[in-house]
């Protein structure tokens, strides 16, 4: 990349090591630097205007502009800017949080443990598993069953929940204890002849097996995100949900929801939960919880979880577990005038409504080359680009006709992010019919300029 000296760029290239990168091709290509954000848009520091239609990461809700947020971030850090909750201390913000999060909750829940990011919270939730099995008195009940392709996190116990190659590849990840079994991606995974249904009875006999395997006594419990998001926005095969609860239930194994992505009304219901009957004992949230204006995440259990783990605390004297800026106050009271906001303005109801256009638009890509499968539910979805439409077999190396669409998207003004060669949209709940439309539309464009 041609850089003018001591330009931003430069600077980038000599000072920032990027997550989720090749340094080395970074030191070539350079970055994107984005300068400032309006509705569903952001721009450049050339200027260009971008449609932002994986809303960030998967996760700015309401938008890029929403004064409401800074509103209530500059009150609150007015009023109380930092506070704890180590030791029976507290505050309002986070109260207010957690009992708003519980009432929001599918499910009865009983408390919210806060963290500042999704991984923090999956290494809470298996923390917290592991201080349960030990206060019953079953210290071998410490396995956790995740998914391959599944995406938990990437700290050193969420990274090896994750099921992603690249998640473990030369970080000696996973750790003992974790197991994966099979992804449910019916159109990859599903055999010749085989039916959704049948698909997602393949996979209940798989994990069934696999407890029998390991022996039922031995599982903490199972994690699974309700749609799959990094791992290439998979939605699951019909029934498969109930399959799996049914297994679980049947051996007494608590079930971790991952809401991270889906949580807060990307689905077109507020959790991915309840679009599918899951009933879980952990919700794990991020995200949208506060439109990643500021970093927070939430563990939130049901009694059957909390009540052994308190009575170990008080054995022990203390939760020997916390961070600095659990429920932080600023990062708490955005979260709850986001809950407000898109409750107020029916952004979940939009989110349907928008979402059933927009995947019903996206659906007729699937006729054209090089596109394998279209797929996603509500306002996530992403578009899978194959070297054979027969063999599902990649056009060269793996990633590059993801990359070479991120990169013809761009040129039309959308921002959407490859993984692999699957293009993953998601885009922020406030998109409007005319937007999603901009985006759909951008696709036709860009994907001839690949095949
Ligand atoms: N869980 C899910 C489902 C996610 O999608 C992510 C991040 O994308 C995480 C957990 C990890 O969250 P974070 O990046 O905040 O650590």
């Amino acid at each position: 990349m041609d850089t003018l000296p001591n330009s931003p760029e430069a600077r980038d290239i000599e000072y920032h090591m990027h997550p989720y990168t090749n340094a080395r091709r970074h030191q070539e290509v350079g970055p994107m630097v984005l300068d400032r954000g309006e509705g569903v848009h952001v721009f450049d520091s050339a200027g260009n205007r971008y449609i932002e239609a994986m809303a960030g990461l998967w996760s700015v809700a309401v938008g890029f502009s929403e004064e409401r947020l800074v509103e209530a971030a500059v009150q609150q850090m007015r009023k109380l800017p930092y506070s704890h909750s180590f030791a029976h201390r507290s505050h309002g913000p986070a109260i207010d949080l957690a009992e708003k999060l519980i009432q929001m909750a599918p499910v009865p829940m009983s408390k919210v443990f806060f963290t500042n990011s999704g991984s923090e919270a999956n290494d809470t939730v298996m923390k917290l598993l592991w201080y349960r099995s030990n206060a019953m008195g079953q210290p071998q009940r410490k396995k956790i069953i995740s998914r391959l392709r599944g995406y938990h996190g990437i700290t050193i116990a969420s990274g090896s929940l994750t099921g992603l190659p690249y998640n473990h590849k030369s970080f000696d990840l996973p750790l003992p204890g974790v197991l994966h079994v099979g992804c449910p991606h019916f159109w990859r995974e599903g055999q010749e002849g085989e039916s959704e249904e049948a698909f997602a009875t393949r996979l209940a006999a798989e994990l069934e097996e696999t407890i029998q395997r390991e022996g039922p006594d031995t599982i903490a419990a199972f994690i699974g995100e309700p749609v799959m998001g990094a791992g290439g926005v998979v939605v699951p095969p019909k029934g498969y949900w109930e399959k799996i609860q049914a297994v679980l239930k049947r051996h007494d194994i608590p079930l971790i929801a991952d809401e991270v992505i889906c949580g807060f009304g990307r689905t077109g219901r507020m959790f991915g939960s309840e679009l599918y009957g899951i009933e879980p004992d952990i919700m794990v949230m991020s995200k949208q919880m506060t439109s990643s204006y500021l970093p927070m995440a939430a563990v939130m259990m049901n009694a059957r979880i909390f009540e052994p783990i308190a009575d170990e605390t008080h054995r022990i004297g203390t939760f020997g577990h916390g961070f600095t800026a659990s429920g932080h106050p600023v990062a708490a009271a955005v979260s709850m005038e986001n809950i407000r906001i898109i409750e107020e303005r029916g952004l979940v109801e939009q989110a349907a409504r928008v979402g059933a256009h927009m995947q019903a638009r996206l659906r007729a890509l699937s006729d054209m080359t090089p596109v394998g499968e279209v797929r996603g539910v509500g306002m996530i979805a992403a578009v899978e680009l194959v070297g054979d439409p027969v063999t599902k077999a990649p056009h060269g190396k793996p990633g590059t006709l993801g990359a070479a669409l991120q990169a013809a998207m761009q040129d039309e003004g959308i921002l959407v992010r490859a993984l692999g060669d699957t293009v993953a949209v998601c885009p922020p709940l406030i998109t409007t019919e005319t937007q999603a439309d901009e985006i759909v539309d951008a696709f036709h464009r860009a994907i001839p300029r690949v095949a």
